[in-house]
């Protein structure tokens, strides 16, 4: 989803894109992204590549989450210092902070309590790209830098029912229900979590800035900087989609961390603001789940 945000973005930049599909190198197998980086020497490198999932898949596939996000992130990391990369982003995410840090999440809120325990596996491989890009950056020099989104969502998203993320999965709940002239959508969770929504262009945009401009061994959040509880947010996916029945919470679902908002006052320094409203966002992020499930836009 990131990647396709960055091509879309990086197309009016005049830039030599090289990308590669999945079939051709798979990052997490050594050799391939090896023999891949010294064939084509890359200038500079968006390492925004990771297995992710939201909650359920996050708690299930511990194992592949752990292992695939570490491998990606030790092949790619490295390859790019052994290949003399100019320079290179790390996409961490703002699940790397503790559980219960202090509200907006500070960028040195990293390693200062527990994680939350449904996606510690994936946390701690982020950690780890996290700490490889700051080492690099210390023994060798390299300019990698690291920055940690917030829940992404929009074009390329995953709408597996079970083991996708929020936004996608209400999308298509809402839209089901609208067509099948459903009386109640269930939602997970008690619908009192707090969450903060990037739309992927808007994250895209942030990350062409900082790559343009960033060279510093600091961590930046990139967000909105504003929240909503899962029930309201429920509540915009109805209204965008058209689904006017009500709703019902699933107390037996997990609600994750209860509350993860960046702190984005880093990033305002920098001179990036987000742009596109929640409202906005998700009208687009609809008119391209339509599409990309064969729907047709509305
Ligand atoms: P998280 O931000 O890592 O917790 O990832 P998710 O995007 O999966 O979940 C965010 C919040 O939305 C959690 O509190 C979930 O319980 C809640 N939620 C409500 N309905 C759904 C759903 O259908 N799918 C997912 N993934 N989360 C849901």
């Amino acid at each position: 989803m990131v990647g396709s945000a960055l091509v879309r973005r990086l197309a009016s930049e005049g830039v030599e894109l090289l990308t590669v599909p999945r079939r051709d190198v798979d990052l997490r197998d050594q050799t391939a992204v090896f023999s891949w980086f010294a064939r084509t020497k890359p200038q500079v490198v968006f390492l925004a590549a990771a297995k992710v999932g939201g909650i359920v898949a996050n708690n299930t596939l511990r194992a592949e989450f752990i292992y695939d996000n570490i491998a990606i992130a030790t092949n790619v990391i490295h390859a790019a210092h052994v290949n003399s990369a100019e320079k290179l982003m790390f996409l961490g995410s703002s699940c790397i902070y503790p559980k219960l840090a202090p509200q907006p999440l500070r960028e040195d809120a990293m390693l200062t309590g527990p994680l939350e325990p449904t996606n510690e596996p994936y946390a701690i491989a982020k950690i780890a790209g996290i700490k490889m890009v700051e080492a690099y950056r210390s023994q060798y020099g390299a300019d990698f830098i690291n920055v940690m989104p917030t829940n992404l969502y929009g074009p390329g998203d995953n709408y597996h029912p079970e083991y996708s993320h929020v936004v996608a999965a209400l999308i298509r709940r809402f839209h089901e229900a609208k067509l099948a002239d459903a009386r109640q959508v269930v939602v997970w969770g008690t619908g009192t979590p707090r969450r903060e929504f990037l739309y992927v262009d808007d994250m895209a945009d942030a990350c062409v800035h900082l790559m343009k401009t960033y060279s510093d061994s600091e961590l930046v959040n990139i967000g909105t900087g504003e929240d909503i509880t899962i029930a309201d947010f429920a509540r915009v996916v109805a209204a965008a989609v058209g689904y006017t029945g009500a709703v019902s919470f699933d107390t037996s679902r997990p609600d994750g961390t209860p509350r993860k908002l960046l702190d984005v006052s880093r990033l305002a320094k920098l001179g990036w603001r987000a742009t596109t409203s929640l409202q906005d966002g998700i009208a687009r992020a609809y008119q391209s789940f339509l599409k990309e499930t064969g729907q047709g836009a509305e």
